[in-house]
């Protein structure tokens, strides 16, 4: 097909912003266009060369295209480029100056789909040295057969500014008139493109086999699948009875998604926007492969950084550092090593999960995984009863998790790809508490170190003071904030404090590896006070069988010589803070 067809209608989108008119432009577009040519055509539509994950990006710079336009219109590049501050559009600009040209000369050969889209890709694919020159010229062997009309649209994709408007959705309207009479053939046609991410690749099967080939449409392990999403409710109450009255708790991790596809041979990570992030985190694509006991299997889950010596979750943004990077990438893996919590499985051993039921999507989940340190399935707990959901939703946060994301159990809750909707229905917590005093804490028992701290603590417990009972309560695991020379030096300062056994004085329930007499005492921050089951801060003076624990806690570098352990925060004190912050968040609610 020639190019300037597509230019024509690529001219006529531009002019109008009524979606039905867009739509009839594309359905006679895909209908005119040969079989073998649609998918280019759908992917040129949308100013791609191919399904986002594969990240192939065509990578010209302005600068590039107003070298090879100057050469072409026997202009200088000064004047180009004082042409496009003006039109701030290198289409625009383009398109005149070819226009004057074209007075000059014939067009010498017509430009054909095919070509555009070749010429492109070459484009795409040129690295290493002399790429640029060879950028160059491809370029200009486009502009040079150009018509104005054809370089002004050559111009825009070359420099990622095409922007048609022209929605995804749109186009599976366009795809199902154009092959299935009517827009009723659109549903088949969504599940193949949330099942492939690859618009063009849907357009080609349809074109190939017909709506037929589409309702066969099969996942391939290597293309992402449309991830499903959460819809949100603000109570407990209100989830259980939009879910028919109970709902399976998951607790909402706070990291990173992940979509894994599993092969004997390889592993692929997707994000969320079904990047392919897998050179980022080899870690978890070695991990996976290790743990996934399946042939073929396509899993999801929360990447989330956790501290390897109090075994707590870390704040997003500490695994958002592994992000985007191109360099020292097992270092910072080392440095910031990461757990996966999964909560899905999506295709295994050749067969398509997604219409299976969550319950026993996650029974399958269990069997192919062997839970390890960094590997682990995410916390679930069946709930039919509103408080037991609050319940679970302060363990949630107090553990460092968003909250929970509570899902439909019944028959038909199969994995939505693609799509919010009702069958995930997230909790998080509408505000986000903040604590401004620190804490004055008592470090009462020590985790052993591994990795760097291998030889000292990983990790304190840290006790508020209950003056009432003249007993030591812990509030948190304390492992960040720390120097590392602090680090080394902490068992020879704890040395004349430690004893065999817990300290009769010391109220905990968690059991570390060594106990100390209360003694030192070391300024604390954190991000917010929590409930937890696990710390005896004001044991049941808040809720039956809850403490009180500090989310995200740190050592401020503040040794508080002058205090002595019965002069700590206390007890009441984490109380009253506690109450303070609900008053906080009702004010702000
Ligand atoms: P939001 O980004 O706030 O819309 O929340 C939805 C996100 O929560 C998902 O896209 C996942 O990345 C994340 N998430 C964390 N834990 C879970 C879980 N157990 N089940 C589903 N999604 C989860």
């Amino acid at each position: 097909m020639k190019y300037v067809k597509l230019a024509e209608v690529f001219d006529e989108i531009e002019a109008t912003s009524k979606r039905l008119e867009m739509t009839d432009l594309l359905v006679k577009l895909i209908k005119d266009t040969p079989r073998d040519e649609i998918s280019k055509v759908v992917y040129l539509l949308q100013g791609k060369l191919y399904p986002d994950y594969l990240g192939v990006e065509l990578g010209i710079a302005e600068k590039l295209l107003i070298k090879a336009v100057a050469e072409i219109a026997g202009k200088s590049e000064n004047l180009v480029d004082g042409d496009f501050k003006k039109s701030g559009d290198l289409g625009l600009t383009v398109e005149k100056l070819l226009q004057r040209k074209s007075q000059a000369t014939l067009v010498k050969r017509p430009l054909t789909v095919s070509s555009v889209y070749d010429t492109f890709d070459k484009i795409a694919h040129a690295a290493g040295s002399g790429s640029v020159d060879l950028k160059i010229r491809l370029l200009r062997s486009l502009l040079n057969d150009a018509s104005p009309l054809e370089g002004k649209f050559i111009a825009r994709m070359a420099v990622g500014k095409l922007r048609l408007g022209v929605a995804d959705m749109t186009v599976l309207d366009a795809l199902a008139i154009a092959y299935g009479g009517d827009k009723s053939a659109r549903e088949p046609l969504e599940r193949a493109y949330n099942l492939s991410s690859d618009l063009g690749y849907v357009a080609s099967v349809v074109a190939k086999d017909g709506l037929a080939g589409v309702e066969k449409f099969k996942i391939t392990v290597g293309r992402p699948i449309r991830p499903m999403l959460c819809e949100r409710l603000p109570s407990a109450r209100e989830i259980l009875e939009k879910l028919g009255g109970t709902g399976a708790a998951e607790y909402k991790y706070d990291g990173l998604r992940v979509q894994a596809h599993i092969t004997s041979k390889e592993v692929h990570l997707f994000s969320r926007r079904l990047e392919n992030i897998t050179d980022q985190f080899p870690d978890v694509a070695r991990l996976l492969k290790k743990t996934i006991k399946a042939k073929e299997a396509i899993v999801e889950g929360e990447c989330i950084a956790v501290d390897i010596h109090t075994g707590d979750m870390l704040p997003f943004q500490v695994i958002s550092q592994r992000r985007g990077r191109k360099h020292e990438i097992e270092k910072m893996a080392e440095e910031i090593p990461v757990t996966i919590f999964l909560f899905d499985v999506l295709y295994l051993n050749g067969k398509d999960q997604t219409l299976t039921p969550y319950l026993e999507r996650r029974k399958q989940l269990l069997k192919i995984i062997e839970p390890s340190e960094h590997v682990k399935v995410a916390e679930q707990v069946e709930a039919r009863d509103p408080d037991r959901l609050e319940q679970l939703m302060d363990e949630a946060v107090a553990s460092g998790c968003e909250g929970l994301v509570v899902k439909n159990t019944s028959e038909q809750s199969v994995y939505q790809a693609g799509a919010r909707g009702w069958l995930w229905i997230k909790y998080k917590r509408s505000y986000k508490a903040e604590v401004q005093d620190t804490f004055d804490l008592v470090p009462i028992g020590a985790f052993a170190g591994r990795g760097r701290r291998a030889g000292s603590y990983g990790a304190l417990l840290m006790a508020v003071y209950n003056p009432k009972e003249e007993a030591f309560e812990t509030l948190c695991k304390l492992g960040s904030g720390f120097k590392d020379e602090d680090l080394l030096n902490l068992p020879k300062m704890m040395q004349p404090y430690l004893i065999k056994q817990k300290h009769p004085r010391v109220n905990s329930l968690m059991q570390p590896d060594f106990w100390f007499v209360p003694s030192m005492v070391l300024e604390v921050a954190a991000d917010e006070i929590t409930l937890s089951p696990m710390h005896t801060c004001g044991w049941g003076l808040i809720r039956p069988r809850s403490g009180l624990a500090l989310r995200f806690p740190r050592f401020t570098g503040n040794w508080r010589k002058d205090k002595g352990p019965e002069d700590a925060t206390t007890s009441q004190e984490s109380v009253e803070m506690y109450r303070k912050q609900l008053k906080q968040i009702e004010a702000e609610a």
